[in-house]
């Protein structure tokens, strides 16, 4: 077995609320094993530009209830070249680094499988994305509190959707991915719920929004994903429905980055920590190509090609709830 002396942590791809609380697990993992640890600024970018830190435990005090990320995040084009990435791997070489832990999401996992098929080296992914769309783990860093932030928008439109009988259309993040529009919109009571998995369609959703005006309801309130596939941004979508419902005074409004960043969750920083600690041991015990990620509450490894590749699937149990909640 090889003894690992050293390795590195870094963040990258979109940054998410508990990718603080994750270094600072690393840091402070490898210090209980007396483990060198190095900070990547910039993610891979800073990899190719040889942008390092020595952390010691003391330098993540007073982070793991920080957004945002102290490593700071970036995306690299230069890292699709293999140029990129010769030089990333001269500079972990240079420096005795024995393993990485990548924070990031799937691209950045993409970039980690290619860097170890071409070089052999050591790489561990901490799944760290508000979308919540890996494979293999039951939540991903920053979707909780992603969560918690949408419901609690959502929850400050209703007080004025109600108090002038409006239909509100809230877009909230999710590209590809329908978990935080699915969930946001069933924990803040939305009547419909339009996510990327799914097409409604449009003469369900005036159907279901004529339902609910006859049923006594004065204000309503559309939650939309990113990528929802009605082939209509948000805007298009109010509209269509003014158009087809005058009686609706119709309004829009788009959550944006707000979601991305604040405090992370209790839940986020526990993850967060778990987590961690896995990818660190993980590492020593001389593994590689591996993502640590939760499943039935226990912290669980999957191929890392596997995380990238599996696809995700909707709770379809939690699409009945929400149809019978906006009865
Ligand atoms: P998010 O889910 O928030 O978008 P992500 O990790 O998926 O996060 P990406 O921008 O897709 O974010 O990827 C981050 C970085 O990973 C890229 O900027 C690039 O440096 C590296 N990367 C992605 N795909 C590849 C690839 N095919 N080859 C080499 N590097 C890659």
């Amino acid at each position: 077995m090889k003894k690992i002396n050293k390795l590195a942590v870094m963040t990258s791809g979109g940054d998410s609320p508990g990718m603080n609380a994750a270094i600072r697990s690393v840091v402070r993992t490898c210090a209980y094993y007396k483990i060198e640890c190095i900070g990547i600024y910039r993610g891979y970018q800073g990899m190719i530009e040889g942008d390092f830190t020595s952390l010691t435990a003391r330098s993540v005090n007073n982070i793991i209830n920080k957004g945002g990320t102290i490593l700071k995040s970036a995306r690299s084009d230069e890292f699709r070249t293999s140029e990129g990435r010769k030089k990333a791997h001269k500079n972990l070489i240079k420096q005795n680094i024995d393993g990485l832990v990548v924070i990031g999401g799937d691209g950045s996992f993409t970039g980690g499988v290619i860097f170890n098929k071409e070089y052999n080296f050591p790489v561990i992914g901490i799944p760290g994305t508000i979308d919540n769309d890996i494979f293999g783990t039951s939540h991903t860093l920053g979707y909780d509190t992603a969560l918690n932030t949408a419901v609690e928008a959502i929850d400050k439109i209703r007080d004025t959707a109600s108090s002038h009988n409006r239909l509100f259309f809230v877009e909230v993040m999710g590209r590809d991915a329908g978990f935080i529009a699915l969930n946001a919109g069933v924990g803040a009571g939305a009547e419909e719920i339009l996510i990327p998995e799914e097409n409604l369609g449009l003469d369900r959703l005036l159907e279901s929004l004529i339902k609910s005006r006859k049923s006594g309801k004065s204000s309503s309130i559309v939650v939309v994903a990113e990528g929802d596939k009605s082939g209509r941004n948000v805007f298009e979508l109010a509209k269509y429905v003014e158009d087809n419902m005058p009686e609706y005074d119709v309004r829009v409004s788009v959550l944006g980055h707000m979601q991305r960043g604040g405090s992370p969750s209790c839940f986020d920083r526990v993850l967060a920590s778990r987590l961690g600690v896995k990818a660190v041991e993980v590492l020593i015990d001389n593994k590689t190509n591996l993502m640590v990620g939760l499943k039935d509450n226990k912290v669980i490894t999957t191929d890392l090609e596997e995380a990238i590749t599996g696809g995700h699937s909707i709770n379809n149990e939690l699409l009945r709830v929400s149809d019978i909640m906006s009865t």
